[in-house]
C-alpha cells in the first residue's frame, strides 16, 4: 500500500479527497483550534499546489473561490496534489478585519509570515502554517483583495524567478498584469520564491462587489484562474488559455495627502493611461476640492478605493508602472 501523507491532522491516500486542519492549540473553551484545509491528493504523483485564502480577514474572495473550484475537480482523474486553505487567519476572518484584532503585535499575517513559533499570536498561527506547508508544496497561490477600502482588478504579485513567473503565467488570459515583489520573509509568496518554487499573491475583488451576482463573478473569475494552473501543470485534464503576452510592472500606492471625502473618477481599471490623468478627488465637509489625485507616470490602475471616508495616509489608487513586455514567461530555460 502507498504510504499516507500527513499534512496537519489529515492523513491521506492517493485519489481521496480529506478535510481536516493545521493544529494551533487549545481555546478557553477547552477546543482544540485549527486551521481548516482541504486535502486532494490525486492517483499519481504530481505538482503539489497549495492555494491560501484570507490571509487577510477582510477578504472573502479567497475561501469563496476555493469552494467553487474544488467543486471542479474529480481526485480520481487528478495527479499531484492540492491543498486549499480556505483562511489562513481565522481570527481575523471572524473579525472581519485585516489581522486579528487582538494582535496589536504581529497584526497583519501577509508581513511577518512565516512567523516564529515562540512569537505572537499571528506569528504563531503563521508558523504553523509554514512548518505543514513548506515540505509539501512546489506552487503556492495567495489570493487577497482590496478588503474593505478598495476594489483590486486582476493584478499579480511576484518575485522575478522563472518559477514564480510560470507559475504567474498560468493564471490564463485575464491575469497579464504582473507586479514585481521579493522573495524572502514577508509572505507565503516571498518564502516559496525564497527557496526556488512558485509562489504569486493574487488580487481580485473587494467589498463593493460582494453582493449576490457581483461576488459570484469574482469567485468564478478566481476559480477558473486556479483551474487553468492544474491544467498548466498537467494535474488536471482541459487545455490551459494563456495571455499573448505580460506586463512586468511595479505598484505605486497613492495615497491621500488630506482627511475627506475620496471620489474615484470615471477611470477605466486595467488600462493604459497617461501621466497626469486625474484619478480621483478629495473634498472636505463644505463640498470643496482639497486634493487631486493624478496618475504619477504613464501606466494603468489595477485598483481604487470605494470606501468615501479617507484619511491621510490612507491607499487611494493602486497605480502600476510598466517597466517591460515579456511574451517569454513560459519558454522554460
Ligand atoms: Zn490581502
Amino acid at each position: 500500500m502507498v504510504q499516507a501523507l500527513q499534512i496537519g491532522n489529515v492523513s491521506v491516500q492517493p485519489g481521496e479527497v480529506k478535510r481536516g486542519g493545521i493544529p494551533l492549540g487549545v481555546d478557553l473553551y477547552g477546543r482544540e483550534r485549527v486551521m481548516p484545509i482541504i486535502v486532494c491528493r490525486g492517483v499519481e504523483d504530481g505538482p503539489r499546489v497549495w492555494i491560501n485564502g484570507a490571509t487577510h480577514g477582510d477578504e472573502p474572495e479567497g475561501p469563496y473561490s476555493i469552494h467553487r473550484l474544488l467543486k471542479q475537480i474529480d481526485v480520481t482523474q487528478m495527479r499531484g496534489l492540492l491543498v486549499a486553505v480556505p483562511a489562513m487567519n481565522i481570527e481575523a476572518f471572524t473579525a472581519g478585519d485585516r489581522g486579528d484584532p487582538r494582535d496589536t503585535f504581529s497584526y497583519d499575517m501577509n508581513r511577518i509570515y512565516p512567523g516564529r513559533a515562540d512569537g505572537y499570536a499571528t506569528e504563531r498561527v503563521a508558523w504553523a502554517h509554514w512548518e505543514a506547508m513548506k515540505d509539501h508544496c512546489d506552487l503556492q497561490i495567495a489570493i487577497h483583495s482590496g478588503g474593505d477600502h478598495s476594489f483590486l482588478d486582476t493584478a499579480i504579485f511576484a518575485a522575478d524567478t522563472p518559477a514564480s513567473l510560470e507559475l504567474a503565467a498560468a493564471m490564463g488570459p485575464d491575469w497579464n498584469l504582473i507586479n514585481a515583489s521579493s522573495a524572502g520573509r514577508g509572505s507565503p509568496s516571498s518564502m516559496m520564491a525564497e527557496l526556488g518554487k512558485g509562489g504569486i499573491t493574487v488580487e481580485l475583488g473587494g467589498w463593493c462587489s460582494m453582493l449576490t451576482v457581483d461576488f459570484h463573478e469574482v469567485g468564478r473569475r478566481l476559480a477558473a484562474a486556479y483551474l487553468n494552473v492544474l491544467r498548466h501543470y498537467g494535474m488536471v485534464e482541459g487545455k490551459p488559455e494563456y495571455a499573448a503576452r505580460w506586463l512586468r510592472g511595479h505598484q505605486v500606492a497613492l495615497l491621500a495627502n488630506k482627511t475627506g471625502l475620496f471620489i474615484g473618477e470615471d477611470v477605466p481599471l486595467r488600462t493604459p493611461m497617461a501621466k497626469g490623468t486625474v484619478l480621483g478627488h478629495i473634498y472636505d465637509l463644505y463640498g470643496d476640492e482639497i486634493e487631486t489625485l493624478r496618475a504619477p507616470a504613464d501606466g494603468q490602475i489595477f485598483g481604487l478605493r470605494f470606501r468615501v471616508m479617507t484619511q491621510t495616509g490612507d491607499w487611494c489608487c493602486f497605480y502600476a508602472v510598466i517597466d517591460a513586455e515579456r511574451d517569454d514567461l513560459l519558454v522554460r530555460k
